[in-house]
């Protein structure tokens, strides 16, 4: 038993060290990422639920490693936030989306453009300055997604700095809600103008008791507070159907669309148009 414990532990110990320089190694190569041009794009569209009109596309980050091939934002962006690397890859996340939408705007098709913003970024008032002469300049349509948790950090930075990005017309969306630690409070204080569901209640929709009680309530309740609201992971039409019956404002997921690279959205917008 005790060779076995021993045997646990070392393996397990092996596994930690592996991980972990797993991670420095990432770090490191995150480090040259942007400079060596392997970071892009990729963009799933918004339907609005009751027209089947695209409303908008979210940007979704993509690292190109030359080695390990495209990794998920999920394994680069926290180590991104924990090395103030999320900064510079957040201004070229909006740089590149404004060009996109600029590209899009000339081909026809004038659509918003959502963009994900960190906690640790929010708060940040060199950064918001920045953002807001961005979007300004590019006359750009575009959408924050915060989460609430961003405002636990800074609540006065990050609500100063809301406030700021609404007055210049910028969209603010609460993403992922109800996946944390969700308040009532947060919702009163956010200046927001949409509320995304998280994922996590829209799979259970059509199978468990509760999940279609929970967004029934939150659609209820976001409406109330004069909010859109987005369902995200829209998989199936049986979820589909009744989210448009919950009056659901927009709908995003893999069953409208995966998240596209910008030459792959603009034939999806064009095919959506002449439909
Ligand atoms: P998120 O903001 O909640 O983005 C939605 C995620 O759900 C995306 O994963 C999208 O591909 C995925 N998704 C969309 N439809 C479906 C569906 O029907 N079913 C399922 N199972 N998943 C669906 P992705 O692209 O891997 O992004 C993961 C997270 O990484 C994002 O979650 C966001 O928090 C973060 N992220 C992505 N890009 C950026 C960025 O530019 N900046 C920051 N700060 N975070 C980003
Ligand atoms: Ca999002
Ligand atoms: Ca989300
Ligand atoms: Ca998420």
């Amino acid at each position: 038993r005790a060779q076995d414990l021993h045997a646990k532990l070392t393996l397990f110990s092996m596994q930690d060290h592996a991980d972990l320089s797993d991670r420095l190694a990432l770090m490191r190569d995150l480090r040259g990422a942007l400079a060596q041009d392997q970071m892009f794009l990729c963009y799933q569209p918004k339907l609005r639920a009751r027209t089947n009109h695209v409303d908008g596309v979210e940007a979704l980050l993509r690292w190109r490693h030359s080695e390990r091939g495209v990794i998920p934002p999920d394994q680069f962006i926290p180590l991104a936030e924990e090395t103030g690397q999320i900064r510079a890859l957040t201004e070229w996340v909006l740089e590149q989306a404004l060009r996109d939408q600029a590209h899009l705007r000339d081909a026809g098709h004038e659509i918003s453009f959502s963009i994900n913003i960190s906690g640790r970024l929010l708060a940040e008032q060199s950064f918001a300055d920045w953002a807001l002469a961005t979007v300004r300049k590019a006359h750009g349509r575009i959408a924050f997604e915060v989460t609430e948790t961003a405002v636990i950090d800074d609540p006065d930075g990050a609500l100063r700095n809301l406030r700021a990005f609404a007055d210049a017309g910028i969209w603010i969306a609460i993403d992922d809600y109800g996946s944390g630690l969700s308040s009532l409070a947060y919702l009163k204080a956010l200046p927001a103008n949409e509320l995304k569901i998280d994922k996590m209640f829209i799979s259970g929709l059509t199978s468990s008791h509760r999940d279609p009680l929970l967004v029934r309530s939150t659609i209820e309740l976001a409406h109330a507070l004069e909010m859109e609201v987005t369902a995200e992971g829209v998989e199936t039409p049986a979820a589909l159907a009744l989210l448009r019956v919950m009056g659901c404002d927009i709908v995003q997921g893999f069953l409208i669309a995966r998240a596209l690279p910008i030459n792959e959205l603009e034939t999806f917008l064009t095919r959506q148009h002449h439909r």
